[in-house]
């Protein structure tokens, strides 16, 4: 009980500095946040709606983005030189993107030029990445995409290069090019830690697709055997999951698409559908909440544990030490590049 009042004070605090700040203020919450986080921001979204915003928006001096750190660092990319970025906490990061890093992005890419030649490789990074090496794409040519815009970015890099090098989710790559019609021995796995990414010259020469090695935890939590046993459970559900997922999984499932796919395939759905979500938790449990007409499961509990580490407390103390502190910075020529990356992503219309 202690905890709700305090809770609630909390939140009291935070409306009453954003009545003071108005428009100079702008809080983004991503989709995963905790539902009190949610519901005090001014846009939730995923991460192509949360990067439009902060693109689109001129008047507020001050982006509170509560979400993980690659996301309020792109926010900071695509904000104006007026406005400040800020995160509630700088430990909110993602497993996944720490799965590549510049070095071994630029050794494979050294590697795969050498045998193919740099002009045959689109470079494309998932928005879930460190600001480098969205440069990095940006520099040689190349895109970032989200979950939403992952086939028009293969579309568009296809109809520029022969080959496309993504990373790091090898999931969301291998959904893709799945997707496309792409058969399955075109699509490699780039293993950073093996020579040749753990490949062939051959096999390198005739791949459509390279994969980085990389995943999110959240995502590949979830089993064939979870699907299995939700059908059985529940055999007229439809299972709705995020492309983040195994191949296996999306295969079984009815529906595949991003996190704003997602919520808007459970807002359409009919009234008494039974709808089984493979995506984070909290996301499953505002989307049960919000949708009362509808049985809304999760596929299997699985919680982004980066997301959750925003809370009232953090958002608070960044509210009350606003353009102050945990300010998101991205050195002036890294920004330069990958803004060209976002921006060829922007431009790209979502599925
Ligand atoms: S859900 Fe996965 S990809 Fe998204 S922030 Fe968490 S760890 Fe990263």
């Amino acid at each position: 009980m202690q905890h709700d009042t305090d809770d609630k004070e909390i939140a009291e605090q935070i409306l009453a500095i954003k009545e003071a700040l108005g428009e100079d203020l702008l809080i983004l919450t991503h989709h995963y946040q905790r539902k009190e986080i949610v519901d005090l921001g001014d846009y939730r979204g995923d991460s192509f709606g949360l990067s439009q915003k902060a693109a689109a928006d001129k008047a507020a001096r001050f982006i509170v983005f509560c979400g993980v750190h690659f996301m309020a660092e792109s926010a900071e990319i695509l904000s104006r030189p007026h406005q400040t970025v800020q995160i509630p906490d700088l430990e909110a990061g993602c497993w996944m993107a720490d799965m590549a890093d510049i070095y071994i992005v630029e050794k494979a890419w050294g590697e795969v030029a050498s045998i193919c030649g740099e002009e045959s490789v689109m470079p494309i990074v998932y928005m879930n990445s460190d600001a480098v090496l969205k440069a990095f794409c940006g520099r040689h040519g190349g895109a970032v995409c989200t979950s939403s815009n992952a086939p028009a970015a293969f579309r568009w890099g296809f109809s520029g290069r022969e080959k496309i090098l993504f990373f790091p989710d090898q999931h969301l790559g291998r959904n893709t090019g799945n997707q496309m019609a792409i058969p399955a021995e075109e699509m490699i796995v780039w293993n950073p830690h093996k020579p040749l990414g753990g490949n062939t010259q051959e096999s390198i020469k005739k791949a459509k697709v390279i994969l980085w090695d990389g995943y999110c935890l959240v995502h590949t939590r979830f089993r064939v055997e979870h699907v299995l046993r939700m059908r059985e459970r529940f055999p007229e559900a439809k299972i709705v999951v995020h492309p983040e997922c195994t191949q296996e999984v999306v295969g079984l499932a009815d529906a595949v698409g991003s996190t704003s796919f997602i919520v808007k395939y459970v807002a359409n759905a009919p009234p008494n559908t039974t709808i089984i979500v493979g995506t984070e938790v909290n996301l499953i449990d505002r989307l049960a909440m919000e949708n009362p007409d509808k049985n809304v499961f999760n596929l299997h509990h699985s919680l982004c544990p980066n997301m959750f580490k925003i809370n009232l407390k953090n958002l608070l103390w960044t509210l009350e030490n606003i353009g102050q502190v945990n300010v998101i910075t991205v050195p002036e020529e890294t920004k330069a590049d990958a803004r060209m990356a976002l921006d060829r992503m922007l431009a790209l219309a979502p599925l």
